[in-house]
């Protein structure tokens, strides 16, 4: 092994793993702690709040939609609603910089042209809508997604299953009973692009043998694992391939409903892949030019630049893959 300079090693970070995006929302985890601050937020007047409800948020054609925070929690009076501080905006949007910004969750969604919501919006999922969300509007969605989901599914005390009490702006659940802490969780997922001896791309996907859609191999870290242990077991498992080395390259929430994407590049000097027929049905090694080719021929589609799958692609291949039309 040779000694590689410090100022080596960062640039050659810098020139491989995936792109740093910038923060978007400050979560005041300090300012969350104090006991009440949702409710005087609300009542300031200056908050807007998203609403989620079954996984789905309110949007109009701009994007997602954000109601006056003081009205629409009066209006939803009724509705059994819960308010959760998702935090401050730091970058130029629809709303603006510094807007307090609150989650309201309902169990079940009112009527868009009722409870202040506009008669043209309509509750929507993260997929349907993403495309036409900024990144403000894309980091409040997803973190509101993460934290109603876990609210959804974390309602009774794991040891003695007494109902918990939310804490903390909304980011902690608080057993009255046993005075336990809990807090939300999120569930670690290698995501792997797995390169051969002579520099192909094995992708794989599941389903029908003769399905057309191609991407990276993933599965869940297990407990008592590391990342590196993860990327190895699960793909030995997918598709029998000894992964020999691994590099993290970045990651992605992805919260429907609680998983972190762990973004990896691995290496093996296996040729042959075989996949396990189960979670994999189908493998297929790429040079670049196959895959472009495959793509914009129609005989194959691979993961929308909404996953981290299409930028460990495309951070393989080198630079943007060209879709084809519709
Ligand atoms: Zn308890």
């Amino acid at each position: 092994m040779s000694y590689t300079e410090p100022s080596a090693l960062a640039n050659h970070l810098t020139d491989t793993v995936l792109p740093v995006p910038p923060a978007v929302v400050d979560r005041g985890s300090a300012v969350r702690m104090k006991p009440g601050m949702v409710s005087e937020l609300i009542s300031s007047g200056t908050a807007k709040a998203v609403l989620i409800s079954q996984r789905k948020a309110v949007v109009t054609a701009g994007g997602l939609w954000f109601g006056e925070a003081a009205e629409l929690w009066e209006a939803l009076a009724a509705a059994g609603r819960e308010s959760v501080y998702l935090g401050r905006t730091l970058l130029p949007s629809s709303l603006a910089v510094g807007t307090p910004v609150l989650l309201f969750t309902l169990a079940e969604p009112v009527s868009p042209g009722t409870a202040t919501l506009p008669a043209d919006a309509e509750w929507a999922g993260f997929r349907e809508v993403a495309g036409r969300l900024d990144a403000t509007d894309t980091a409040l969605f997803i973190e509101a997604s993460a934290i109603s989901n876990w609210h959804a599914t974390h309602r009774h005390c794991p040891l003695c299953g007494s109902p918990t009490e939310v804490e903390s702006g909304g980011w902690v659940r608080r057993c009255p009973q046993d005075n336990s802490e809990h807090y939300p969780r999120t569930d670690p997922a290698i995501i792997v692009t797995v390169v051969g001896p002579d520099g192909r791309l094995l992708l794989g996907g599941g389903g029908p043998v003769d399905a057309k859609n191609y991407s990276t191999l993933a599965g869940f870290v297990e407990p008592g694992e590391s990342l590196e242990q993860a990327v190895v077991r699960e793909i030995g498992e997918e598709v029998g391939v000894r992964v020999t080395a691994c590099q993290y390259l970045g990651s992605q929430s992805w919260p429907f409903p609680a998983s972190l994407m762990l973004g990896f590049t691995a290496t093996t000097e296996d040729t042959v892949a075989k996949p396990d027929g189960v979670e994999v049905t189908r493998s297929r090694w790429f040079s670049r030019e196959e895959l472009q080719a495959a793509v914009l021929s129609g005989e194959i589609t691979i993961s929308t630049r909404l996953s981290i799958a299409r930028s460990l692609i495309e951070h393989w291949y080198g630079g943007f893959i060209e879709d084809l039309q519709p």
